[in-house]
């Protein structure tokens, strides 16, 4: 069965101080939902992890950090490494994020090898794939997708492929107020699933959570999350505000 999950992804945005604040908030929140109907997860700056780690202790809501370094150790000055991460009791690391790829150069081949590392460290991926706009108006969604997923993810195995959620997220609707219809989500997270099902049989694509990202707020998560292959988001700027962030949250 696959589990539904809504994640934050606070980027770069918080203070210390303020991240741990709005972790307590969401922590609480989520603590006071009777019948929670997803897996809840925050990513958060590396700085922010072991201080949330010690918010979210004993709680349900999961930990998650924004990037990982392409190296398991040494001399790479001002990285962090997947173990590092795990180390701080960290759950998930977001891997593959379109501001990674286009501000910081990540490649297939890159992003391939991160996976290796977090999954090797023992952490869940999100991992994130969508076109730009030029590339939908051209045509060559499916195709980026595609390059994309096979690229990073498909040499990996079953077992380890269980480890990990995708996240559908178009370029031109992150954190441009500009949402994907729920048609125009679920038309790809169908071709993903269909993806999945032709590396890895029905059976693994029926167990894959498949996130929508872009946009999503308390206004527009509930038509997403209804369509069958939608199985929750990552959000942004939403996940910034404990209300918002629930209100997406108590979507399903
Ligand atoms: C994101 O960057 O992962 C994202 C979905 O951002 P926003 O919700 O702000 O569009």
């Amino acid at each position: 069965m696959r589990k539904n999950i809504v994640a934050g992804n606070w980027k770069m945005n918080t203070t210390v101080p303020e991240g741990v604040q709005l972790a307590k908030d969401v922590n609480d929140a989520v603590a006071a939902v009777n019948d929670l109907k997803c897996d809840v997860v925050v990513g958060v700056p590396f700085t922010h992890l072991t201080a949330v780690k010690a918010v979210l202790e004993g709680g349900k809501v999961l930990l998650s950090a924004e990037n990982c370094a392409d190296h398991d150790k040494g001399a790479y000055t001002g990285e962090v490494s997947a173990p590092m991460v795990a180390s701080t009791g960290a759950d998930y690391v977001i891997l593959g994020h379109s501001e990674r790829r286009g501000y910081y150069n990540e490649t297939i081949e890159m992003l391939k090898t991160k996976v290796d590392l977090a999954l090797a460290a023992g952490l869940k991926v999100i991992f994130c794939c969508g076109e730009s706009l030029d590339e939908r108006k051209a045509g060559t969604h499916f195709e980026v997708i595609k390059n994309e997923l096979v690229g990073s993810l498909f040499h990996l195995d079953d077992k380890a492929f269980a480890n990990i959620v995708i996240a559908y997220e178009p370029i031109w609707a992150i954190g441009t107020g500009e949402t994907a219809t729920a048609d125009q989500a679920e038309e790809i997270h169908a071709f993903i699933r269909n993806l999945v099902a032709e590396k890895y049989g029905a059976q693994v694509a029926d167990d894959t959570t498949i996130l929508y990202g872009g946009s999503c707020k308390p206004s527009n998560a509930a038509e997403l999350f209804a369509k069958p292959d939608i199985d929750g988001g990552l959000i942004g700027g939403a996940s910034l505000k404990a209300a918002d962030f629930m209100g997406i949250v108590t979507a399903f």
